[in-house]
């Protein structure tokens, strides 16, 4: 059956027309079908705000930054460090010192738990992470535990792809060290109550990271608000370039913590017996950075500030609701992850249709989906199956794109027989 919810066709304060326009990609053709994008949970498109500012960068600015006394130098430096302060303002960090710029998530964790994890555990100690993570907040932590003989320790999922957190205080012991947990689960959607894990957490001296590579782009971030200790997202999910991510830290534990990596920018004295290292955030980007991503970060700030990150929110919101309550509607369909609190992202199964199957039936039809486990194995291992199919949206979504892709499942469990 065909539910129209025609009370989610109002949001008010978002003409997702004139969105769209920004978005040169989204009006091209795919095997001469209209696009219909919905794999943003993997990566956004880029506004022409984005790409204009990049090439504009490149026409008119570019150099080395931190380096060179001349006129370009300062200018790339400058506006480097605006796009620092940029990103501080939109978390909320209390210290523009707080905001390093990393190649993304990933490595943001990577930071983390090599450098942390060099300082402050020892053979013994626990990590606590969950069963929901993305693999890259579960494989650094591994990476850590196995070479410092620590012990791995997992919040487990519920049936609703929720976590169970009644679980955390038998978890929590006087031997962990951090807990690394994701804000929003990029295969389930379900949106974790980080603040109320992060307020348990300090309560035993334990000091939290918090993945929100899928969290930032839809909804308020405020660090100090969470007081969680690390932050973690990337640019490319958030309309900014690829190659460019934030870690934010606690000031007093950045500062504490030894450099990842060694290289020039990140240096005080370099002598042949002994270096000394900048504070954060220099000690922590050694090399040339992705200057160029930075500034496209800023961009993409000043795009989703343009709209209210409110805003957004709430019309993400709709999208995802109009979508859930069709795809109920729909025979032999399981959706997995069905926590009341969800952002942007559902996945979901067709009885006896590989998740592969699908995928590619829809991409004839012009449509983008993502298949398989998402980076989030586990995830998979804990409802016993092998994917699912994701949709994922973005500000620039409609509602009748959900309307074709609707269709188009229908068209998958009939062709499928
Ligand atoms: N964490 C989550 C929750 C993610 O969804 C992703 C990307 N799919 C990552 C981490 C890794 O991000 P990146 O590949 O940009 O480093």
């Amino acid at each position: 059956m065909f539910v129209k919810v025609a009370r989610f066709k109002k949001t008010k304060k978002m003409n997702i027309n004139e969105i769209r326009k920004d978005f040169p990609i989204l009006s091209r053709k795919v095997y001469n079908k209209d696009l219909i994008y919905l794999d943003n949970g993997a990566t956004t498109q880029k506004p022409l705000q984005v790409i204009d500012a990049v090439s504009d960068f490149y026409k008119q600015t570019n150099s080395n930054i931190h380096r060179g006394v001349h006129y370009l130098s300062d200018k790339s430096t400058e506006m480097y460090e605006n796009a620092r302060v940029k990103v501080q303002n939109f978390i909320n960090a209390e210290h523009k010192e707080e905001v390093i710029f990393t190649r993304g998530t990933t490595d943001a964790v990577n930071l983390v738990a090599f450098s942390y994890g060099e300082k402050y555990i020892q053979e013994g100690d626990e990590v606590i992470i969950t069963e929901m993570e993305h693999h890259s907040n579960i494989v650094p932590w591994q990476l850590l535990c196995e070479r410092k003989k620590a012990l791995l320790k997992y919040i487990p999922l519920n049936s609703m792809g929720e976590l169970q957190l009644d679980e955390l205080d038998n978890l929590l012991s006087e031997r962990t060290k951090i807990l690394a947990v994701t804000y929003v689960s990029n295969s389930l959607g379900t949106i974790n109550p980080v603040k109320e894990i992060i307020k348990k957490a300090h309560k035993c001296n334990v000091p939290v990271l918090v993945d929100a590579a899928q969290a930032i782009q839809h909804i308020s971030v405020d660090v100090q608000d969470l007081d969680c200790d690390f932050l973690a997202f990337s640019g490319h999910k958030m309309y900014a370039e690829t190659g460019i991510g934030v870690l934010y830290g606690k000031q007093s534990l950045l500062d504490a913590m030894p450099p990842y990596q060694g290289g020039g920018d990140m240096v005080d004295v370099v002598k042949l017996e002994k270096t000394t290292y900048l504070k954060s955030p220099f000690r922590f980007e050694a090399g040339t950075t992705n200057y160029v991503g930075a500034i496209s970060i800023a961009a993409a700030i000043d795009y989703i500030n343009r709209l209210g990150i409110s805003n957004i929110q709430k019309y993400e919101h709709d999208l995802l609701q109009y979508a859930i309550q069709q795809l109920e509607a729909i025979d032999n369909l399981s959706i997995y992850g069905n926590s009341k609190n969800k952002s942007a992202v559902t996945s979901f199964l067709l009885d006896g249709i590989h998740s592969y199957d699908t995928g590619v039936i829809l991409d004839k039809m012009g449509i983008a989906v993502r298949t398989g486990t998402h980076c989030t194995q586990p995830v998979m291992s804990y409802f016993g199956i092998s994917g699912t199919v994701r949709i994922s949206f973005a500000m620039y979504n409609t509602f009748e794109e959900i309307d074709v892709f609707m269709k188009g499942i229908k068209r998958v469990q009939r062709m499928f027989g």
